[in-house]
């Protein structure tokens, strides 16, 4: 299949997207965004910052016993892992499941794998931590439930300013 476009899992896991999470702000329910606070080592705090109505508040990472360390949460979706915001962009789509994703990078990814004919495992070695794509359900996968996919993540594009 010489021109079919093709898909490599770059080898990530969902972490890498949480430094721009799109959500549903808590006090309009408008387009808000969950980043890291510029001034925060390492990402502890986190800012959500609502354009629309001016809302803001922040997060930050608690402190573990002994004092020099904190724990930021895992990320699993589809909500923000620390104002547990539902993300924005998420739809219903191939008979009650949901399709999400925490940015517009995010999303592009899914539909680069949706949209590909020949999909690739990358080059990494495979240590025991699922990648985003590994960790994708089933009718995510499926080649019946392309088309309804690829209108969904259209539709979701269509949620978003400019
Ligand atoms: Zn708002």
């Amino acid at each position: 299949m010489e021109n079919a476009t093709r898909f490599t899992d770059p080898g990530y896991g969902l972490w890498p997207f949480t430094a721009e999470i799109l959500v549903r702000c808590p006090a309009c329910e408008g387009l808000a965004t969950v980043t890291k606070a510029p001034d925060s080592e390492n990402g502890r705090t986190r800012r959500l910052t609502c354009t629309g109505c001016g809302h803001n508040t922040s997060w930050t990472a608690p402190t573990l016993p002994g004092g020099n360390s904190w724990s930021i949460p895992g990320a699993r979706g589809p909500y923000d892992p620390y104002f547990h915001r539902p993300v924005w962009l998420r739809a219903g789509c191939c008979g009650g499941h949901s399709l999400w994703a925490y940015n517009v990078a995010h999303l592009d990814l899914l539909d680069r794998f949706i949209g590909a004919e020949l999909r690739e495992r990358g080059q990494w070695a495979s240590c025991g931590e699922w990648t985003l794509i590994e960790a994708l359900p089933l009718w995510m996968k499926a080649a019946k439930n392309r088309d309804e996919l690829v209108r969904t993540i259209r539709r979701l594009r269509a949620t978003l300013p400019g």
